[in-house]
């Protein structure tokens, strides 16, 4: 076996081990400490509650683990068994060219992703019901699907035809281009996203209750924030979780509320909510976002430009189509972008502490200590994640962490 194809699979396998254990580990931690709320919940969360949330914890692990499984399975299979194959089935039926190679790209994601749906259902139909967090039906699942398959196909596509023409065009410079192009889209995406993308597959209505829009539009004000709009998303469609969160850039900034957060929290927690999103806009969070990811996509196209030059295709004893070597760097870049999420995630959930301190200066540690306390409880998140788990996999610090960090006093 060729030394580069031999680390890459050696690569797939201990990311997948890893994942495996942390996940173990996070299980473990929630079954320990099932019968033992933290002291400082004690008021807030029963005993009942807790439990349903460390049997959530240990069904949610159990799904992980299979999905880590089933990814490690996929990628071996597909550059040991699969792409081969599908590029001599399409080369049967498309002469050699961009089109080929586009097609290939676009038919290793259609199969990749109809081998995850059985475990996209297990988590929606299985998980989800069984804890009563699930709304979709079968008929919202699938009009999801759909929608989501057409407009990848309508952005991928061309996307994807630029790119390789870019390559045949100028084979030394063509990753510049792409990374340049990748960072335009992922900044108009950025843009258009809350107006146009989100509300295919949500209904977002202006905020009605006016007593609760006077006081958020007077935060607002008081933060500086011109934005599109106090939005409330009908998340309640497809699940019960509550959430809340800030998207878009410039005048297209938009607040998104899901009803279900707003149905189960109080005039005080909501605002409390508010001040934590209007945070991460005072901090810039959303262009720090872009940032970071524009620093790995400049290492993708990077990679990307190696691996075209260096055959790595044929490592795989692979045809060196431009189509296949994407699926490859893809396929193998995975463990890559797995060993870089304690990284994002670190970052993330100082972005989160930020956010959080900003509210309390705004609204004071009450409303935003019962507000935390209330998402995690209603959300069955774990009082007790792992600590390594965490580390390596929390985009948002565990809530008894985020409460330790408003202090014990009001300040
Ligand atoms: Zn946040």
């Amino acid at each position: 076996m060729d030394v580069v194809a031999a680390l890459v699979y050696l690569a797939i396998l201990l990311s997948a081990a890893l994942g495996v254990y942390l996940q173990r580990r996070q299980a473990r931690a929630a079954l320990a400490h099932r019968d033992a709320p933290p002291v400082e919940f004690a008021a807030s969360v029963t005993l009942e509650q807790h439990r349903r949330s460390a049997d959530y914890t240990i069904a949610r692990m159990r799904l992980s683990i299979c999905e880590t499984l089933l990814e490690a399975g996929l990628a071996i299979a597909w550059l040991a068994l699969l792409l081969g194959p599908l590029y001599a089935l399409l080369s049967r039926v498309i002469a050699p060219g961009l089109t080929l190679s586009v097609a290939v790209v676009v038919a290793a994601a259609f199969v990749d992703h109809v081998l995850h749906l059985p475990l996209s259902l297990a988590e929606t139909f299985g998980l989800e019901t069984r804890f009563g967090f699930n709304r979709a039906t079968p008929t919202t699942m699938l009009l999801d699907e759909l929608k989501g398959a057409a407009l990848w196909l309508l952005f991928a596509v061309p996307l994807l035809y630029g790119l390789l023409l870019a390559l045949r065009l100028s084979p030394d410079y063509w990753w510049i281009v792409g990374f340049a192009g990748a960072l335009v889209f992922l900044v108009a995406m950025t843009i258009v996203y809350p107006s146009v993308i989100a509300p295919l597959f949500n209904r977002f209505t202006p905020l009605a209750d006016e007593e609760l829009k006077a006081r958020m539009e007077a935060l607002l004000e008081r933060c500086g924030f011109q934005s599109g709009g106090l939005f409330v998303m009908d998340a309640s469609t497809r699940s019960t979780h509550g959430n809340a969160y800030f998207s878009g850039l410039g005048k297209a900034k938009r607040i998104v509320f899901f009803d279900t957060l707003l149905r189960k929290h109080t005039p005080d927690e909501i605002v409390a909510i508010l001040a934590h999103e209007l945070g991460h806009f005072k901090f810039g969070h959303v262009r720090q976002r872009l940032g970071l990811a524009a620093g790995v996509l400049f290492i993708g196209f990077l990679a990307l430009h190696l691996s075209f030059s260096r055959g790595l295709a044929s490592a795989f004893g692979l045809p060196d189509d431009p189509g296949v070597v994407l699926v490859v760097v893809m396929t193998a870049g995975a463990p890559i972008l797995h060993l870089l999420s304690p990284l994002t995630n670190y970052l993330s959930r100082r972005a989160e502490f930020e956010a959080d301190d900003y509210a309390r200066a705004i609204c004071g540690r009450e409303p935003m200590v019962s507000a935390l306390t209330k998402l995690s409880r209603d959300n069955l998140a774990t009082l007790t994640p792992d600590r390594l788990y965490a580390l390596f996999y929390y985009s948002h610090p565990p809530a008894p962490l985020r409460i330790a960090a408003l202090g014990d006093e009001p300040r």
